[in-house]
């Protein structure tokens, strides 16, 4: 059945569409993007064109930081730092209320903080940035390489290849080597947390991903982190904590489209 784009679009006011990647959101254009070659693409005209109704474009991580600002756990800060923690490393930062992108939508990717100029080497192109460390598939690689080598000689029976998930249930039940796998994870983490706190003195900061199932076990540390690598003395630090929003990434969109309407631009585009 054909869609009727007319009906469909009727009652929507305005689209908000979030990606991975540079995402330069004020002029609607993406740059780049992890797995599909672009190339300045105009996203947010053409789908204004297709649809006929505004359209509002950015980096997936920037958007769930604005969501957590409108709906999420920092509805009542105006400095946040957001760590989105999957495939790959990214932040997202309020500052004095408002989404701080940087220069074509490029700023938050603490994953290319190098950490260990001879590690392993970065899609990048460098070496030893955080997120060959601290991502999902890294994290998963680092503990199942650890389990066969530790595996008894006696052993017949070959290890499965365990998942995020997998490690951080075990981290919580005080397994050793999923514990050592992610208190090593979350010492890279939090150095460069620490390193952002100094940047931009956040009220708040968010982890989001699977691994923040393993909160109890990778908080400490990264608090650690904090205390040792901060300036002191400052009456408010900084709260760890994980995101209320879960996995409902079309929120970010939503804020997206939200700050349209507070900021005035939406109705503007609707009125003309
Ligand atoms: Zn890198």
């Amino acid at each position: 059945m054909p869609l009727n784009w007319a009906f469909a679009t009727a009652s929507l006011t305005g689209v908000g569409i979030t990606l991975p990647g540079l995402i330069d959101s004020q002029a609607g254009i993406v740059h780049f993007m992890p797995n599909i070659s672009v190339n300045r693409l105009a996203l947010a005209e053409n789908v204004r064109q297709a649809l006929e109704i505004p359209c509002y474009i950015s980096n997936d991580t920037a958007a769930m930081c604005l969501a957590e600002h409108y709906f999420g756990t920092a509805t009542t800060c105006s400095n946040t730092l957001f760590i989105s923690i999957h495939n790959g490393v990214r932040a997202g930062m309020m500052i004095h209320g408002e989404l701080y992108e940087g220069c074509l939508g490029a700023a938050g990717e603490i994953g290319h903080i190098q950490v260990d100029p001879l590690g392993q080497r970065c899609y990048c192109g460098n070496f030893g940035c955080l997120e060959t460390l601290v991502c999902n598939p890294a994290i998963e690689n680092r503990y199942n390489q650890l389990a066969r080598d530790h595996q008894p000689a006696v052993d017949a029976y070959p290890l499965g290849n365990k998942t995020i998930a997998d490690i951080c249930t075990a981290a919580v039940n005080q397994e050793p080597l999923a514990v050592n796998v992610l208190k090593y994870v979350a010492k890279h983490l939090g150095n460069v947390i620490a390193m952002s706190v100094n940047l931009i003195r956040p009220e708040k900061i968010i982890l989001s991903g699977e691994i923040a199932a393993a909160f109890p076990i990778i908080a400490p540390v990264i608090q650690h982190c904090m205390e040792n690598g901060t300036v002191q003395g400052i009456s408010h630090a900084p709260t760890l904590e994980i995101s209320t929003l879960g996995d409902q990434r079309w929120l970010g969109g939503t804020a997206l489209v939200k700050r349209a309407l507070r900021e005035g631009s939406l109705l503007g585009q609707l009125l003309d």
